[in-house]
């Protein structure tokens, strides 16, 4: 198979370089195209990220030696790529409009911005989760004219340590009532330089900016459905958060309770849950899709950061410590990567799940 072009805007950042390591030897798509601000425009990618090359693999050498372009200028995109991968940190409005110019141009784009999140025909993708909202393209495409062009965005990376292990409960028959989650979140998350040493060195800061309602209120749009060309939110299950930076370098943890509607299952049951969970991903065989999705911890003391953050390549779930809840019904720790599985890995699986139904 001819492998897509394409290209990151926001390549120098944090999730872009993760972006770029994650596609080097991607089965389907290759990077031909690299965009930032106009501070790198015009070095080669090397130059621009010198100094600040913060994954651990070298530059993938296909792209060190491209030049970077303005994401602000869309004809440098053009005839270069098929699809843009955005990861822009930008004023939202200038966002909106600048990833809504990239898809007007046939210039799909698939964003870790949060500009997009909650536009009623634009899907947020967890890939496991809602697959199906890749039905709502066609009335995208059709309100705003475009052919080839769609937006897609990605939640926020909070709530993707905790959601993916509560989905396949509800979507074996157990509905959920309520979830209290405390999240412990690496300062990646906060891109590069993030938080000061000096702040963060023995210490946990109990606040980010605009997370908590984030944590709460996505999941509603996530778990809703489409109906009149529309994304409809489901707000029937009410989560609290208290969100805090930890310093942890990759890998949010959320510490979660949650509550049952009516029913609910056994201990054993949930880890069974878990464990046969596969979402249109895994079936699809998806190039990033992790086999298995959730991996569930026995011992006592995991999931960890250091130690289960790389699961399934930093795309796997890692749940453990499911016990009894003296005040909901259960609770347990879940753990993900936050700037692989929370932001640019789960953004190519939403990716290759457009692709794989024919929108990409
Ligand atoms: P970052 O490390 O601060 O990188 C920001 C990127 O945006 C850089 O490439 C920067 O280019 C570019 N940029 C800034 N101003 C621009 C402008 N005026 N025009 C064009 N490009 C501009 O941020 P990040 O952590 O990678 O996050 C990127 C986006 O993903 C944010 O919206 C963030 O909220 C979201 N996100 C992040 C995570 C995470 O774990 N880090 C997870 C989920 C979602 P220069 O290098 O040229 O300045």
């Amino acid at each position: 198979m001819e492998k897509m072009s394409v290209g990151v805007i926001g390549a120098t950042g944090m999730v872009g370089q993760n972006y770029l390591r994650l596609l080097k030897d991607h089965p389907w798509f290759e990077v031909t195209y690299v965009a930032a601000s106009p501070r790198s425009a015009g070095k080669t990618y090397a130059e621009a990220v010198a100094g600040r090359w913060v994954t651990d693999e070298d530059i993938p050498s296909a792209v060190a030696g491209l030049i970077v372009g303005d994401a602000g200028n869309i004809e440098e995109a053009e005839g270069k790529c098929e699809l843009v991968f955005s990861a822009v940190d930008m004023d939202k409005q200038a966002v909106r409009e600048l990833e809504e110019a990239y898809a007007g141009n046939d210039i799909p784009v698939i964003s870790n911005n949060s500009a997009h999140r909650w536009t009623e025909d634009v899907p947020m993708f967890i890939p496991e989760i809602n697959p199906h909202h890749t039905d709502i393209i066609p009335f995208q495409r059709q309100n705003r004219g475009w052919n080839k062009g769609l937006i897609a965005v990605k939640p926020n990376c909070s709530l993707q340590s905790y959601l993916p292990a509560v989905y396949p409960l509800m979507a074996a028959g157990y509905a959920v009532e309520s979830i209290f989650v405390a999240t412990l979140q690496g300062v990646s998350g906060a891109g590069y330089p993030g938080p000061a040493s000096i702040d963060m060195i023995d210490n946990i800061v109990p606040f980010i900016g605009g997370e908590e309602k984030k944590t709460e209120q996505e999941p509603w749009k996530i778990l809703g459905s489409i109906a009149d060309g529309k994304l409809v939110n489901d707000d029937s299950i009410t989560i609290a958060a208290h969100c805090n930076r930890v310093a942890v370098t990759d890998g949010h943890t959320a510490c979660v309770s949650l509550q049952f509607k009516a029913q609910k299952p056994s201990l054993d049951e949930i880890v069974a849950i878990w464990r046969a969970f596969e979402g249109e991903p895994q079936q699809l065989d998806l190039p990033s899709a992790p086999k298995p999705c959730i991996i569930y911890r026995e011992e006592q003391d995991r999931p960890q950061p250091r130690k289960d953050r790389d699961a399934g390549k930093a795309m796997a779930i890692s749940v453990g410590r499911l016990r009894e809840c003296p005040l909901f019904d259960i609770r347990f720790v879940a753990l993900s990567h936050n700037t692989v599985r929370g932001a640019a890995g789960g953004a190519i699986l939403s990716a290759e799940l457009l692709k794989a139904k024919g929108y990409l």
